[in-house]
């Protein structure tokens, strides 16, 4: 049975059923055991609307220690300023490519700065995962579209924001394998030694006119260009192929209607990668993305109890401070 939106909207009912959906799915951590500040009470997961918009915390039944952790703790999740249910619908939405003035009024998120962070979020995690998965590309007769871009603000990883970082990539034509790794600068000497790493000898490769470029016939490669800001295909080579054409068609159509600037068009290149290679043929496109956020966040499964006479000790300490749990 694939899992609609009705499915959904059942998980998202009830706070709890969500959040125990999203453990079991491991994209939030599990705290549960014995505390590992005060290594004395047990956490457990309890109601406080004081904590935080989630309502609900981790928290250590020890008096003393009453330590609290977030239900986000490590999660992708943590440092949005969206509800748990929110944060997750939308993601369906994003993965279903919803358009945002539907998401806004559907969710009821009045800001569209929301909106776009958390598909940059999303757009992150799809680089991470385009990063961890590159591999070899190309070979004689074979076409790869290499392009550099800026890729916008940044959560990276936990909360750290970062502003502008480059991401230099390159599609395979014929299989849609693809690389992708995050560089210093846009020099000759950056990014030729990426393309010998990934490209095979031989290789046409196609980019736009970026000079850094222009050594490419001398390193054993046929490498015809395409001025993306001017046309779509270059009358004089022919060097514009379905592929560019169909890639760039699609990424534009799948633009806002606000905010066309090289930044944005940019982190959809990206994006467009991801759908093609993970999500197209994908069983169910969803879970497939809540998977790839797996991989990338990578959350706290129960805490492991301590040994066993340790256990004993606890135990009988325990007895003392549950008196004071909700
Ligand atoms: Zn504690």
């Amino acid at each position: 049975m694939p899992f609609v939106y009705d499915d959904l909207y059942e998980i998202c009912r009830e706070k709890r059923f969500l959040i125990d959906w999203l453990q079991e799915l491991g994209l939030l951590g599990n705290f549960s055991g014995i505390c590992d500040s005060c290594n004395v009470g047990t956490v457990k997961l309890v109601e406080d609307k004081s904590y935080s918009k989630d309502g609900i915390v981790w928290r250590c039944s020890s008096r003393l220690c009453n330590k609290k952790t977030s239900v986000r703790e490590g999660s992708w999740f943590l440092g949005s300023h969206l509800l748990l249910e929110q944060a997750v619908k939308l993601t369906y939405y994003w993965v279903y490519e919803l358009p945002g003035d539907f998401i806004s009024r559907e969710l009821k998120i009045g800001s569209d700065h929301t909106i776009v962070d958390w598909k940059n979020f999303a757009r992150e995690v799809c680089l991470c995962i385009l990063k961890q998965d590159s591999e070899r590309i190309g070979g004689p007769g074979k076409h790869v579209e290499i392009d550099e871009s800026k890729f916008g603000k940044r959560k990276y990883h936990r909360g750290k924001r970062v502003d502008g970082v480059w991401v230099f990539g390159g599609i395979e034509r014929e299989s849609k394998k693809c690389f992708f790794e995050v560089v210093e600068d846009r020099s000759a000497n950056t990014l030729i030694p990426i393309i010998k790493k990934f490209v095979e000898p031989g290789t046409i490769i196609l980019s736009d006119c970026w000079k850094a470029y222009s050594s490419l016939k001398s390193e054993g490669y046929q490498h015809l260009t395409v001025n993306h800001s001017i046309e779509f295909k270059n009358k004089e080579t022919g060097a514009c192929t379905n592929l560019i054409e169909s890639t760039w068609n699609a990424v534009k159509k799948s633009l806002p209607k606000t905010g066309t600037q090289k930044q944005h068009y940019d982190s959809y290149l990206i994006e467009y990668c991801i759908r093609k290679k993970y999500l197209k043929e994908a069983n169910d496109k969803f879970l497939t993305f809540l998977e790839l956020i797996k991989r990338v966040y990578k959350c706290q499964k129960r805490r492991p109890l301590a040994n066993l006479t340790q256990n004993n000790q606890v135990d009988q300490l325990n007895a003392s401070t549950d008196l004071f749990e909700d």
